[in-house]
């Protein structure tokens, strides 16, 4: 969801006299100071180093996927990958495509918990991570540390700005805008210049991070409305008290989510108590042919997007920036009355 004030922010762009921001040219001075602007909220609020590049570019994470072994990776040389779940899972599979991707660890086939430990190959071109796997409701609690000079690359697509992470303990950091920062269209991707141009290989221009850095991603077009509703979030977090403040909203929902999920018998979340995710919280019933029931309930009181993804089933909260107190405490009201109502 998108904050109501960043919303409104659109709505009054489409309705002003114009030329709106769709409108516009990428390489208007207008859109100039959105791509700064966003750019420098982004570092602040991140606390990226000055030593890393902030690529604004289009693909989804997936993209991302193919990207990382095609610009770390050089030819016949290969990446290590920690397997949480369904996105680290696909995030191996698109890099084995490109390079020889190596699994240094899996969770699966039930992805309830981080590994404690995994098989690393000290020459590998990087080890790629899920801080968050958004299906499963797994997190890193902690980055996962790396072999000297092997760099570690976090999708942080579900959890960018509502967890604390270490960007400089990172070599790429790569998220979708769609969960946390916006809509689609725009992938934020952090990349350690060191790292730009560092496997020698042909990569498509649209892929290529050093050539995107050049360009202060503006190769070709980029998703100009995408970006721009990037920076209305941004400002909206400022407004509330910043990158920190988000983090405070994020523990305190998914505090109290989980409270009532553990006081319940009637419902599960099956994620080890460690790695329990902060935004997307799985969940089942203890009767699981109530769910359809569940879902109707729901949504009569306004409480949508509550199915599980397709692959796994069950119920899943998104608790993502945007999310306000007001809305995890009605649906902690309705667990309780679906509850009482079954008894
Ligand atoms: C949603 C998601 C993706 C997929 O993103 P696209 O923008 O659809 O490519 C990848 N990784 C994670 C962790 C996600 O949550």
């Amino acid at each position: 969801m998108l904050p109501p004030a960043v919303l409104a922010r659109i709505a009054e762009e489409v309705s002003g006299p114009g030329p709106s921001l769709f409108e516009v040219s990428h390489r208007s001075g207008r859109f100039d100071a959105v791509a700064e602007r966003s750019e420098a909220l982004l570092r602040t609020m991140l606390g990226i180093p000055d030593g890393y590049a902030v690529l604004f570019l289009q693909g989804g994470a997936t993209a991302q996927f193919a990207a990382v072994p095609l610009n770390l990776v050089p030819p016949g040389g290969g990446g290590d990958h920690l397997v949480t779940g369904s996105w680290s899972r696909r995030a191996f599979e698109e890099a084995g495509r490109f390079a020889v991707a190596r699994v240094a660890a899996d969770t699966g086939p039930e992805h309830r918990a981080i590994p404690d430990a995994w098989d690393a190959d000290p020459a590998a071109g990087y080890l790629a991570y899920a801080v968050n796997e958004t299906i499963h409701g797994v997190a890193f609690p902690a980055t996962p540390a790396t072999t000297a000079g092997v760099p570690l690359v976090a999708d942080a697509s579900s959890m960018i700005l509502s967890r604390p992470l270490d960007i400089a303990a990172h070599g790429v950091v790569y998220a979708g805008a769609q969960k946390n920062l916006g809509v689609a269209g725009l992938t934020v991707v952090v990349v350690r210049r060191d790292l730009l141009a560092r496997s020698g290989r042909v990569i498509p221009a649209v892929l290529d991070w050093a050539a995107m850095a050049a360009s202060s991603s503006r190769l070709n077009t980029p998703p100009t409305v995408a970006w721009w509703i990037a920076l209305l979030v941004l400002e909206w977090v400022v407004e509330q008290g910043g990158a920190a403040e988000m983090v405070r909203r994020a523990e305190r929902r998914q505090a109290l989510l989980y409270a009532a999920i553990d006081a319940s018998q009637f419902y599960a979340n099956p994620v080890v108590e460690s790695a329990r995710s902060w935004t997307t919280i799985p969940f089942t019933l203890a009767d699981p042919a109530r769910e359809q029931a569940f879902l109707e309930a729901a949504a009569a009181e306004g409480l949508v997007g509550l199915r599980g993804h397709r692959s796994v089933g069950g119920m899943r909260a998104c608790l993502y920036n945007a999310m306000p107190d007001a809305g995890v405490t009605a649906l902690v009201e309705f667990l309780a009355e679906f509850e009482r109502a079954g008894a």
